[in-house]
């Protein structure tokens, strides 16, 4: 599909039910219960058999137009959604894995979720086997030797590697897993797991959905039979989406399309720009022929996305010195905005590692995460040129 008609469903799909007295904006609608005059219609409702809302931890009718909204960007049977993306990895793992299961993953996934990889999940009584990110040939195997849910997670944070998704889905189906994607850096217009034969698919709504770094949320879209399961999960456990927030995700996803479109191209130029600079060593952008697997993030995404990494030939210090320079960058924990925001990992995703451990896993000391804003391009290659001078 042309990234342009994902754009016109970024700004219809999900909404008509619930437009009220032809308003142009579904409302917030923040009543926690709805009411039924009598038994035979509220049970209808309260078991699934008619379309309604019973209590807001199950889920309203603002929160119903943001998970309608996704369902379709990702041509997805049924989606849900979470209080945080973290919410939504924790519910979906939580919810589909049991102990004695064997999950197979990758090194580098989202600071959060690696924690559950590594802590939460072996407490539990799940096997978690971790592999290279980048060794398509190494996950392949892991999943043969035993695997109940395969998770993946593709560009990686900080350093942007890309994973086969229909090539590793495809082994994983063969061994009867069950395949999630983690689908917050490339967003439903970049690309869409499902369509790869991913069974699941993930995102922070925090980041580009929402886009204005003003609201918390997560989704899970995908197989009707896993969703409708991980949904009864967190509707007990309770990490359900507020109202306000839905609306606030729902209004940046209006402008989804053009923003990826932007930040996809400003990205590209301007990782293309720091590869020529002589103060930069390293550039990691899946866009970038030099990119490892730029033929694979070439066949799976439509566009590359806003999030570029770039390492300094003077490391931590160089770092110091060139991030207060910067004037058209907010120096925080977040991507995914309207703002260019942008930080080292060293203090962000990966301030729990040691020096050793970030670099075993390619993230050198003198590395800048830079998630690319809306701001005109030019503006943001002059200034990261003074900052750098
Ligand atoms: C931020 C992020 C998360 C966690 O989302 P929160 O909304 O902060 O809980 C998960 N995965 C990726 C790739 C992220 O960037």
């Amino acid at each position: 599909m042309k990234p342009s008609a994902k754009a016109t469903d970024a700004v219809w799909a999900g909404e008509e039910e619930l437009l009220l007295t032809g308003a142009t904006t579904v409302p917030v609608s923040f009543g926690v219960a709805h009411g039924y005059p009598d038994v035979e219609s509220w049970q209808a409702v309260a078991l699934g058999h008619a379309p309604g809302y019973i209590y807001a931890r199950n889920t309203n009718p603002t929160v119903e137009a943001f998970e309608q909204k996704l369902r379709v960007l990702e041509d997805a049977e049924d989606a849900t959604s979470f209080a945080t993306g973290m919410a939504a990895i924790s519910n979906t793992l939580f919810a589909l894995l049991a102990p004695g299961d064997r999950v197979v993953s990758v090194k580098d996934t989202y600071g959060g979720t690696s924690q559950i990889f590594l802590n939460t999940l072996p407490h539990w009584g799940v096997e978690v086997a971790l592999c290279d990110t980048s060794d398509a040939d190494a996950i392949e195997k892991a999943i043969g030797q035993g695997c109940a849910l395969l998770y993946l997670e593709t560009p990686t944070n900080p350093t942007l590697k890309v994973t086969p998704i229909e090539r590793l889905a495809a082994a994983a189906r063969r061994a009867g897993a069950i395949v999630a994607v983690d689908n917050t850096f490339a967003t439903p217009m970049n690309q869409n797991p499902l369509a790869l034969g991913a069974d699941l698919v993930i995102h922070s709504a925090t980041k580009y959905l929402g886009g204005h770094a003003d609201a918390m949320g997560g989704a899970l879209c995908g197989r009707r039979d896993l969703v409708r399961q991980v949904y009864h999960h967190r509707e007990i456990n309770g990490a359900s989406l507020d109202a306000m927030s839905a609306y606030l995700l729902l209004r940046g996803m209006k402008t989804l399309g053009l923003r990826i479109e932007r930040q996809n191209a400003s990205a590209l130029r301007i990782a293309r720009w720091l590869e020529q600079h002589p103060r930069i060593t390293q550039v990691n952008y899946p866009g970038l022929e030099s990119h490892p697997q730029h033929a694979v993030a070439a066949e799976q995404m439509r566009g590359f996305g806003g999030v570029l990494s770039f390492a300094l030939t003077d490391g931590m210090e160089g770092v110091k010195a060139v991030l207060p320079k910067l004037r058209l960058m907010h120096r925080a924990a977040n991507l995914g905005a309207v703002e260019t925001v942008g930080g080292p990992p060293a203090t962000t995703s990966h301030v729990e590692c040691t020096p050793e451990e970030r670099a075993a896993m390619g993230i050198p000391e003198g590395l800048i995460r830079y998630s690319t804003g809306i701001e005109d391009a030019d503006d943001l290659t002059a200034d990261l040129q003074q900052a750098l001078a």
